[in-house]
C-alpha cells in the first residue's frame, strides 16, 4: 500500500508526485500512457523558465524527475477502472486496475486529464486513422500537399488551421456557430493565409469514403442547405473531454461536463482524495496550470495524512 497514489502521469501526476516524495511519502504514480497530452504536442513556448521546448523532450524529463525519487513508484500502462473510497478518514482507499489488481493508499491524487472530443457524425468512427485525425502535430504530414478540413473554430480549432496551412495544399476551416470563437490575434494570422477557406455557420453532417476519407458534408444552419466539399483529411477540434467515466460510481462529485469538482485546496467531496489538472473544475487547461494544481494537491495531501492517523 501507498500513502499517496496518483492515478495519471501528465504534468498534473508527475509534480504531484514530485511534491509528495520531497516529503518524503510512499507515493505511487499509475499512468495508462506517462506523460499524457504531451506527447501529442509539438512546440510548447509558454513553460516560464523554459523558452522553447517539445512535448516528448518534456515527458523525458519529467520521467527522468520521477525516477530520480526512491520514494516514487512509477507503473506505466496501468489503467484505473474503479474507485472505492475509504469509508472513514485515515482508512484505505482503493483503486481497482484494469489488469485486475487493487491498489491502495491512504490518500489519492486524481489527475487523469483529458482527450479529444469526437463530432459523432456517420464516418468518422469508421475513417478514424484513415482521413479523420484529431492530432494535428502528429498527423498533420501525412496530409502533405492534400485537401483537408479542420472542424472548431475555437483555439485549437484556428490553432490546428494555422499550423496545416503550412504542410498541406488546401484548408477549409468548418465553424458551426456564426462566428470563430479563437483569440483574435489567431483569427487575423488564419485570415492571413492564402490557402485557407473559412465557413461559419456549418454544420458537419457527415463524413464520406470508402477505404479513407474522400470528402464531407456540411449544412449551412440558416439556409438549411447541404453541401458536399472533396478532401482527403478531417482534424476534428472541438473540445476536450475530461477522463472521469471510471468515477462514476465512487461517490466522487463531477460538475455536468464530467470534471472533478475541486476546491481551492484541490480537495474533492470525499475527504483525503485530491484532484489536479486537466480532469478538474479548474479553469485554463495548460501545462503550467496542471503543475501548480498537482503541487497544490500533493501539499493538501501531505497535510491531510498528518492530520488523520492510519485508522
Ligand atoms: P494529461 O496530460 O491529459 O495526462 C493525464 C494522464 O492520466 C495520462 O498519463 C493518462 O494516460 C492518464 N490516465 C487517464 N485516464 C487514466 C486511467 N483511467 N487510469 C490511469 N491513468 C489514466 N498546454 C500548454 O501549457 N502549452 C502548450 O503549448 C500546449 N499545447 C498543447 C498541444 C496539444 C496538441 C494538446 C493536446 C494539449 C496542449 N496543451 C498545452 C495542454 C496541456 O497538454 C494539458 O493542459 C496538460 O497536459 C494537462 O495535464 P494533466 O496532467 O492534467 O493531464
Amino acid at each position: 500500500p501507498f500513502e499517496v497514489l496518483v492515478i495519471g502521469g501528465g504534468p498534473a501526476g508527475v509534480a504531484a508526485s514530485v511534491y509528495t516524495a520531497r516529503k518524503g511519502i510512499r507515493t505511487g504514480i499509475a499512468a495508462e500512457r506517462f506523460g499524457g497530452q504531451l506527447n501529442d504536442t509539438l512546440g510548447i513556448e509558454n513553460l516560464p523558465g523554459t523558452e522553447y521546448t517539445e512535448g516528448p523532450k518534456l515527458v523525458a524529463d519529467l520521467e527522468r524527475q520521477v525516477a530520480a525519487h526512491d520514494a516514487i513508484d512509477a507503473m506505466n500502462l496501468a489503467q484505473a477502472s474503479r474507485l472505492v473510497p475509504a469509508r472513514e478518514a485515515g482508512d484505505w482507499h482503493e483503486v481497482h486496475m484494469e489488469n485486475g489488481a487493487v491498489l491502495k493508499a491512504r490518500s489519492l491524487i486524481l489527475s487523469t486529464g483529458a482527450r479529444w472530443r469526437a463530432l459523432g457524425v456517420p464516418g468518422e468512427q469508421e475513417l478514424r486513422n484513415k482521413g479523420v485525425a484529431y492530432c494535428p502535430h502528429c498527423d498533420g504530414p501525412l496530409f502533405k500537399g492534400k485537401r483537408v478540413a479542420v472542424i472548431g473554430g475555437g483555439n485549437s480549432g484556428v490553432e490546428a488551421a494555422i499550423d496545416l496551412a503550412g504542410i498541406v495544399g488546401h484548408v477549409t476551416l468548418i465553424e458551426y456557430d456564426g462566428q470563430l470563437r479563437a483569440d483574435e490575434v489567431l483569427q487575423k494570422k488564419l485570415r492571413s493565409l492564402s490557402n485557407v477557406d473559412i465557413l461559419t455557420s456549418a454544420q458537419t453532417t457527415r463524413i464520406a469514403g470508402k477505404d479513407k476519407v474522400s470528402g464531407l458534408t456540411w449544412k449551412h444552419r440558416e439556409s438549411g442547405q447541404e453541401h458536399d466539399l472533396e478532401l482527403e483529411g478531417v482534424f476534428v477540434q472541438i473540445g476536450l473531454v475530461p477522463n472521469t467515466e471510471w468515477l462514476k460510481d465512487s461517490g466522487i462529485a463531477l460538475s455536468r461536463h464530467g470534471e472533478i469538482e475541486v476546491d481551492a485546496r484541490g480537495g474533492t467531496s470525499v475527504p483525503g482524495v485530491f484532484a489536479a489538472g486537466d480532469c478538474t473544475t479548474t479553469p485554463y487547461k495548460q501545462i503550467v496550470v496542471a503543475m501548480g494544481e498537482g503541487s497544490k494537491a500533493a501539499l493538501s495531501a501531505f497535510d491531510y495524512l498528518i492530520r488523520n492517523e492510519s485508522a
